[in-house]
């Protein structure tokens, strides 16, 4: 046993139940906290988040740290230990560069914008939230500039922080073959699909019934409420404690029947990666997903390769109807599974298929790269992102609160984020390639036993927590890294034999 990895625990230990504090505060704030609670709780945020800082960036830990890094002491650590202190050096190394005042009131101004943002997007005042942004912004551009590699943009920075080494260079190249691929089989696919009724989707659904259903869903595909609860936000998200604290929010319409369905899927997906997390692990700098990228991977399988195919619902499908008798009495499986997949360019990501959902992504990644770059300020964001709607999916939002203020992220100072989204769908794709080497998916599905797809998942990237990063996963599951080849593979296959063939 080191001792010097000893004298760093009870840092790591007062580190991690200040970053506890913190998450079931923002927890807090997103479902149940009072709307005028915010002024006195952001104060309360400022301070943890300060005191979190300073457990970590002290002379003691960095005079620790570089004693832990010698090699003869590194030598003797455990494996996990070693993978602590590389994480817990590159997060010291960042967090040192920032300024601990300019880094407290940062953290004060995000915990209040997330308010200042809803109400924008509830009264459509984009000029609202403006100054707010522009102050994010110009933090996010101050700290990039603090910790970014020579060699990096200040967008690189941010989306280092991301998916690490996974920057423009790479995206542009990525999203590049996306555009090639998905943009003509799109037009293809909505000359197709124009005719296919989903009008079943916007009947009158009794939120009661959703919630009952969501609950189902959530169990079945592996949540286990004994680890984790599920309760209700604006906008469906997943954080959790540890692996046996995990929670996930679901929003619902009383006119919607998909919306709730799939964002239970999708935060299910990212709770089964927590919950998975090896017990050595959690409570540790590396107790956590690896990253956002891989994390998306893990909510978009469930969501749209596993959740929108047939063989998913064949055992459901009854189930679902039973819940919603008069409702979709007129509405049969093959419908069910043409309607879900429906391809209908539209105005908001989180409401978007799986064929035009890439596009938006990419609308926000040449966004946030042009405002990095001072090629555009937050006053014009409204202008550009409607020319950009126009440009990729021919379509203009009727207002700002449907256009640029539809997303959180931006007010939590998530700059960089966006492109995960499209990391997760090909990272997904990939998995799925390989997976079927090992299990039988569609046997798996269609006899309603999702465990073995579950364990699969977790065997191969739930297990590690963050003590290897996506390419590394990749590259032991499918023996290369990430390659956007499955992915417009998968999404070209899929919707040939769905409407073209
Ligand atoms: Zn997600």
């Amino acid at each position: 046993m080191s001792e010097q990895f000893e004298k760093l625990r009870p840092h790591l230990e007062r580190q991690m139940a200040l970053e506890n504090a913190l998450i079931l505060y923002s927890w807090d704030n997103e479902t149940l906290a009072p709307k005028e609670a915010m002024d006195n709780t952001a104060k309360v945020i400022g301070i943890l988040s300060a005191e979190s800082y300073q457990a970590l960036v002290n002379d003691e830990v960095r005079e620790l740290l570089r004693a832990l890094k010698e090699p003869k002491e590194f030598d003797s650590l455990s494996s996990l230990e070693q993978c602590i202190v590389k994480k817990l050096t590159k997060s010291f190394d960042r967090l040192e560069k920032i300024p601990a005042d300019e880094y407290r009131a940062y953290s004060e101004l995000t915990a209040k914008a997330g308010q200042i943002w809803s109400n924008a997007k509830e009264s459509n005042d984009f000029a609202a939230f403006a100054p707010t942004l522009k102050e994010i912004v110009t933090y996010q551009k101050k700290f990039a500039s603090y910790t970014k590699k020579p060699d990096m943009s200040l967008y690189d920075a941010m989306l280092d922080e991301n998916e690490e080494g996974i920057l423009t260079r790479e995206l542009d190249v990525f999203f590049g073959k996306i555009k090639e691929e998905v943009v003509p089989l799109l037009k293809k696919v909505v000359a197709q699909n124009d005719g296919v009724d989903k009008q079943y989707n916007i009947r009158n659904y009794p939120v009661e019934k959703q919630r009952e259903f969501c609950r189902f869903l959530a169990e079945y595909i592996g949540f286990d409420f004994n680890r984790g609860v599920m309760a209700e936000s604006a906008h469906p998200f997943t954080t959790n404690l540890h692996n046996h604290d995990v929670r996930i929010t679901n929003h619902f319409h009383e006119d919607n029947l998909e919306s709730a369905m799939f964002s239970v899927i999708h935060e299910g997906g990212h709770a089964l990666y927590e919950m998975g997390v090896d017990d050595a692990l959690t409570l540790t700098p590396v107790g956590g997903g690896t990253s956002m990228g891989v994390h998306e991977s893990q909510s978009r399988f469930y969501e749209n390769v596993l959740g929108r195919s047939e063989a998913f619902w064949k055992p459901l499908f009854d189930k679902l109807k039973d819940t919603y008798p008069d409702t979709l009495a007129d509405v049969d499986l093959t419908q069910f599974i043409r309607g879900i997949n429906k391809a209908e360019p539209g105005p908001v990501r989180t409401e978007a298929d799986e064929l035009t959902y890439p596009l938006h992504i990419i609308i926000r990644y040449e966004i946030e790269k042009m405002l990095m770059e001072d090629l555009i300020s937050v006053e014009e964001l409204p202008r550009v992102w409607n020319e950009k709607y126009k440009e990729y999916l021919g379509v203009t939002p009727k207002n700002d609160a449907e256009g640029v203020l539809q997303d959180v992220h931006w007010s939590g100072g998530a700059f960089g984020y966006f492109p995960s989204y499209a990391i997760g769908n090909a990272v997904a794709a990939q998995i799925y390639a390989y997976m079927h080497n090992e299990v039988n998916v569609k046997e798996c599905l269609e006899n309603g036993n999702l465990m073995p797809i579950r364990e699969y998942l977790r065997e191969h990237i739930h297990s590690f927590g963050s003590t290897k990063n996506m390419n590394e996963l990749l590259v032991a599951m499918t023996g290369e890294p990430l390659n956007a080849e499955y992915y417009t593979k998968y999404l070209t296959e899929k919707y040939t034999k769905l409407y073209l063939s």
